[in-house]
């Protein structure tokens, strides 16, 4: 029986964002997308590891000016798949606990569900947070306690934290940084796949190559139930 489902955030609930997220979408802000993108190889040829990346983002991010109303004007320009607030509803209405687990940014994140009136159906959004002052200004930002580039240790967290069979848990996700997900054990359902391989099978049990409504995901939790 499904009690917990996890949802990754950019691409999966969200729509016509392939090839974007929420740190893409503050780079474009700030016309930068090209150092993100020199950030990014930095740390692909292992020049950097994630700690020293996040740390030269933030220190660009606060060269220019990144404030916390750049964040919220972007929220409004993203998009919730159709279907999210039903398929919320459904699944909280029968018990299964709903997480979104997102390399995003979580100032971002929380607004684009406030405004779809969704929030009250989510347990915990694990994703990172930026720090801002009382003035909007960035100063920092705070790495979740495991490396949200894998994000199957926090599947293993979510296991030991409520006593979770790997059957009892679907996660649902879109792109290559969602794959390390089946080493956990769990269910997998890929929708609107973006550099991801859908039908290996060793990575996605289920998939949905084109998922218009989210709603298209209940048949795959009530199976499980
Ligand atoms: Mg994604």
């Amino acid at each position: 029986m499904l009690k917990v489902i996890v949802f990754d955030f950019d691409g999966t609930l969200t729509q016509n964002r392939k090839g974007s997220n929420c740190w893409q979408e503050v780079w474009k802000s700030i016309d930068e997308l090209s150092y993100d993108d020199f950030l990014y190889q930095k740390y692909a040829r292992h020049e950097i590891d994630i700690k020293q990346w996040f740390d030269l983002v933030i220190e660009r991010f606060k060269e220019k000016n990144v404030e916390l109303k750049n964040l919220h004007n972007i929220a409004k320009t993203i998009k919730l798949l159709p279907g999210v607030y039903q398929t919320f509803k459904h699944l909280h209405d029968g018990g299964v606990k709903i997480f979104v687990l997102s390399g995003g940014i979580r100032q971002i994140i929380d607004k684009v569900f406030k405004r779809a009136k969704v929030d009250k159906f989510i347990t915990s959004i694990q994703t990172y947070d930026l720090i801002f002052d009382s003035h909007g200004k960035l100063t920092g930002y705070t790495h979740p306690n495991h490396d949200l580039e894998n994000k199957n240790q926090y599947i293993e967290q979510l296991k030991q934290k409520y006593n979770l069979k790997s059957s009892e848990i679907l996660f649902v996700g879109n792109g290559a940084n969602d794959e390390a997900v089946c080493l956990s054990g769990v269910d997998t359902l890929c929708i609107n796949p973006d550099g991801t391989d859908f039908s290996n099978k060793s990575i996605w049990h289920n998939a949905i190559e084109n998922c218009e409504n989210l709603t298209q995901i209940i048949k795959y939790c009530d199976k499980n139930g």
